[in-house]
C-alpha cells in the first residue's frame, strides 16, 4: 500500500510499504477513505518529538471501512464504516474502567521508554512516535486497529466523511479542553491558538455557558474563522500586546478561563521569554516552548482555571509557578479521553448542533502529503485543516 512516511526532520515521503496484517485476534484492518493532517503532526515534522524512526507511517486522524476483523472481534463486521480515535485503549484496565482512556495501561508496548521520560506511560497512539507504541498511522491506504471492539465508532451513511472525520481527534480534543476549563454560566474564556482544536474549543465553550470568547492567534484566516463561526473577539499577537488587550477586554480582571491550544511550539510573539525558548529548543537545550502557558498563567483571573489541550513533551523553563500558586489557579490537562466523547459528540452532529466540516480548507490526495505538510506548517494559502483522500 501507499503511506506517508516520516523520513527525518521536515521530510515526509509517500512510499510503498507492506500492507498491514491482523496480528492479534482483537485487531481490525481498515481501508482508509479520509485522513487529516493535525497540528500535532507538525511536532513530529519539525523534529520536536523524540523516538521517531525513518519510515514511520504518520497520521492519527482517520476513518474508513472495515476490511477484515480478527476472530475475537464481536462488535465490528466487514463493511462497517468507522471513525477511529487517535488513542488506543484496551477497555479493561483500571484507567479505562475509570473513563481515563488516554491513560490506558495496556495499549503502549513501549511503556518502559515513556516511563523513563515521564514516570508513567500514556496510552498507545497511532502514528505518533515510538514513545506512544510505534503504531503505524492512518495517512495511508490501510491501517491495523488494535482493540477493534473498543475504539472505532460506527458512523451512519447519511453523514459525509468531512462531517465525522474530526471525531478522530480535534473535535473531542476541543470539547475536552472546554470541559477541563470548568466554565460557569457567563464566563469569559480566552483561547490561545485558533487552529482546528482551538476552533472546536471555542464552539464547545458556548455549550458550557461561556458568554465572551477571546481568540488569540497571528493567522488572519484563523481569527476570521473564530469570529465568524463562534462569535469570538480576536487578538492578533503580532499587532497587539496580549496581556494588555486581555485586561482591556475584562476590565482588568482577566479571563475567567484560559485555554492553551498551542502547546510546545509556541511562537515568541516578540516576547523575551519566547526568544529564549526558541534558542534553547533550536540548540537542543530545551524540549518545549511554553510562552503561551506563561502568558495564560499571567493573564488568568485570580481563582480561574487553565486548561491545556496543547501537546507538551518534556520540561518547561521559567514557568511562573509563583503566580500559579498565589493566584489560586487550577491547571487541567491531558491527552483526550477520546472514547468518552466520541459517541455523545456524534449525537451533536446528528442533531445538527454542529457541522465539523467547517474547518476544512484543503482537500488533497494522499500522494500530495509532502506539499500539504509544508502548506499547513507555513499556514499558507489560508490553510487551516487538510483532508487527504487515499
Ligand atoms: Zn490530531
Ligand atoms: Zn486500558
Amino acid at each position: 500500500m501507499k503511506a506517508n512516511c516520516w523520513m527525518g526532520k521536515r521530510k515526509v515521503e509517500v512510499q510503498e510499504v507492506p500492507d498491514p496484517k491482523i496480528l492479534n485476534s482483537h485487531d481490525a484492518i481498515i481501508r482508509i477513505t479520509s485522513t487529516a493532517i493535525c497540528g500535532s503532526d507538525l511536532h513530529l515534522y519539525n523534529g520536536f518529538m523524540p523516538t521517531m524512526k525513518k519510515g514511520d507511517v504518520l497520521g492519527h486522524e482517520f476513518m474508513g471501512e472495515v476490511m477484515e476483523v480478527g476472530r475475537s472481534v464481536k462488535k465490528l463486521k466487514v463493511g462497517d464504516r468507522v471513525v477511529v480515535p487517535f488513542t488506543i485503549a484496551c477497555g479493561n484496565c483500571w484507567q479505562c474502567r475509570h473513563d481515563n482512556w488516554s491513560l490506558c495501561e495496556n495499549s503502549n508496548p513501549n511503556a518502559a521508554l515513556a516511563e523513563k521520560m515521564m514516570g508513567h506511560a500514556a496510552s498507545g497512539a497511532f502514528g505518533y512516535s515510538h514513545l506512544t507504541g510505534g503504531f503505524a498511522g492512518g495517512q495511508a491506504q490501510f491501517a491495523r486497529v488494535p482493540f477493534a471492539d473498543v475504539g472505532p465508532l460506527k458512523v451512519p451513511s447519511d453523514l459525509s466523511d468531512d462531517q465525522v472525520l474530526f471525531l478522530s481527534d480535534v473535535f473531542p480534543t476541543g470539547y475536552m479542553a472546554a470541559e477541563n476549563a470548568e466554565i460557569e454560566e457567563g464566563d469569559t474564556v480566552a483561547v490561545w491558538g485558533c487552529g482546528p482544536v482551538g476552533q472546536f474549543t471555542l464552539k464547545s465553550c458556548r455549550w458550557f455557558g461561556a458568554e465572551k470568547l477571546i481568540a488569540i492567534d497571528d493567522v488572519p484566516e484563523r481569527l476570521e474563522m473564530a469570529k465568524r463561526e463562534s462569535g469570538a473577539e480576536t487578538i492578533n499577537f503580532d499587532n497587539e500586546n496580549v496581556y494588555d488587550r486581555l485586561m482591556e477586554l475584562t476590565n482588568g480582571i482577566g479571563p475567567d478561563r484560559c485555554i492553551d491550544a498551542v502547546g510546545c511550539e509556541a511562537l515568541a510573539g516578540g516576547s523575551f521569554d519566547g526568544v529564549i525558548d526558541a534558542v534553547k529548543t533550536a540548540t537542543m537545550l530545551g524540549t518545549d516552548r511554553v510562552h503561551v502557558l506563561r502568558q495564560a498563567i499571567w493573564a488568568c483571573r485570580k481563582g480561574g482555571t487553565i486548561s491545556v489541550p496543547g501537546v507538551y513533551i518534556g520540561a518547561a523553563d521559567m514557568l511562573p509557578i509563583g503566580a500559579l500558586m498565589n493566584k489560586g489557579l487550577t491547571l487541567k490537562t491531558g491527552q483526550t479521553h477520546m472514547h468518552r466523547y466520541m459517541g455523545p459528540l456524534l449525537e451533536r452532529i446528528r442533531n445538527g448542533e454542529i457541522d465539523p466540516s467547517f474547518v476544512v480548507t484543503h482537500r488533497l490526495k494522499l500522494a500530495d502529503a509532502p506539499g500539504a505538510y509544508k502548506t499547513f506548517r507555513d499556514k499558507k494559502d489560508g490553510c487551516i485543516k487538510v483532508v487527504l483522500n487515499p
